[in-house]
């Protein structure tokens, strides 16, 4: 028996298909530029890892080349599509309607369309693949997982914006926050290994990847997070600005002859770590270039630090304490001069860096050095297992 996880993107398809008792990975893949003329199909069963460029013009197509490979007579892992039992659908926006995951029926698929409004990008792919899936595998019980859902905590002091109450009340203006299975996954994974329990920790978990957000964490619950209506807010990111002077984007439009669009793609596509540097949305080549002496390179690199420092700061206050700081996703896993960077002079504040374990790399592990007062742990997030282990949890 098996579980198949889905990530839709507009023009791409995640998969992976695991192994409903061992939770093993079976076969994992990526179907690119769906719709395009240069579509492909990039995939690894067992030791066979392959891209095949083909045509896949809808998501439909990618999901049947997914079970294509996976049902193949001899490199495959299926012999039929019934040993799938659930198909578990990353869903970006739940909007308020959801604040855990669940089975699929009509009328949660008609929420999930509701919430189009609120993710024009990312509900519909998903919707797509869902639909997909139903088609080609009627007998397995579709189960979605919100990015939203555990944010559904936050008080309203937090989620709300000081516009006029009417935009809450009649267009549903507020913060949602992003990343919320990562940000749920890695601090259990945080409690599990310091031997603590979620319910008497304060923790801040920092995902850091190509997007970036983070979330207070008090008791187990999200009770503030960085990215807020959309993923445009908060923290600096690869290509996206985070939180600015909103008075900017009229400015823009005004004295720039941009269009509400072009502006909306500046901030998302042009900003950022690559705005800045002109180098790169990759922290790798802006790293590289900073230390080859390029001054725009160096000062994005140390915008991104104080972006994250800045928040970090924000919610130890408003929780009243911290205990644990957890850093995820590419750079937060994989940068230890991104991570010292970030931590340089907060041993005032209990928060001190064990150089040699920062620059150690791979697994769960702890950072900070013995007498720091608050820990500070490296766990790598798997949003897909928290997916898997939803859908075995809603299927019985
Ligand atoms: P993700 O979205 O979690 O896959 O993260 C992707 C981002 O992680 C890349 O765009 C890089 O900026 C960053 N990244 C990955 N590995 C490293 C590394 N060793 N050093 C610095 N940044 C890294």
């Amino acid at each position: 028996m098996d579980i198949l996880v889905i990530n839709a993107g507009s023009s791409s398809l995640k998969y992976q298909l695991v192994d409903k008792e061992t939770l093993q990975v079976l076969a994992k893949g990526n179907c690119e530029k769906i719709g395009l003329d240069d579509s492909f199909h990039k995939f690894e069963i067992g030791e066979l890892s392959e891209t095949r460029v083909m045509p896949i013009p809808d998501h439909q197509s990618a999901v049947q080349a997914a079970l294509d490979v996976m049902l193949d007579p001899e490199a495959g892992c299926l012999k039929n599509l019934s040993e799938i039992v659930a198909v578990g659908h990353r869903i970006v926006h739940g909007g308020e309607y959801f604040s855990e995951s669940v089975i699929i029926t009509d009328e949660v698929r008609r929420r999930i369309e509701e919430c189009i409004l609120l993710a024009p990008l990312h509900n519909p792919p998903a919707l797509m693949a869902l639909r997909a899936c139903s088609i080609l595998m009627p007998n397995a019980t579709p189960v979605a997982v919100f990015d939203t859902a555990f944010h559904q905590t936050m008080p309203a002091k937090a989620f709300m914006y000081a516009l006029p109450y009417s935009c809450y009340k009649e267009m549903k203006i507020r913060r949602y926050g992003f990343h919320g299975t990562s940000h749920h996954y890695v601090a259990e994974r945080a409690a599990l290994l310091l031997g603590r329990s979620l319910t008497d920790m304060k923790m801040v978990t920092c995902h850091l990847g190509n997007g970036c957000s983070l979330a207070a964490i008090d008791g187990g619950f999200s009770v503030d997070t960085t990215m807020g209506f959309t993923p445009l807010e908060g923290v600096m990111m690869g290509t996206r600005c985070g939180s600015i002077d909103p008075a900017i984007v009229s400015y823009l439009i005004e004295n720039k002859d941009l269009t509400p669009d072009d502006v909306n793609n500046l901030m998302n596509r042009k900003s950022g770590l690559l705005g800045i540097s002109g180098v790169s949305n990759d922290l790798r080549d802006v790293q590289e270039a900073a230390a080859a002496g390029n001054e725009q390179a160096a000062l994005a690199e140390q915008m991104y630090a104080h972006s994250i420092k800045k928040y970090l700061g924000q919610y130890a206050f408003e929780m009243g304490g911290l205990d644990v700081v957890v850093m995820t996703a590419g750079v937060g896993e994989n940068s230890a001069r991104m991570r010292e960077l970030i931590f340089h002079n907060l041993g005032t504040m209990g928060i001190i860096i064990d150089p040699a374990r920062n620059a150690l790399s791979g697994g769960e592990r702890i950072i900070s050095s013995d007498n720091s007062r608050v820990t500070v742990a490296v766990i790598p997030t798997n949003e897909e297992l928290v997916i898997v282990k939803d859908a075995i949890r809603l299927i019985g």
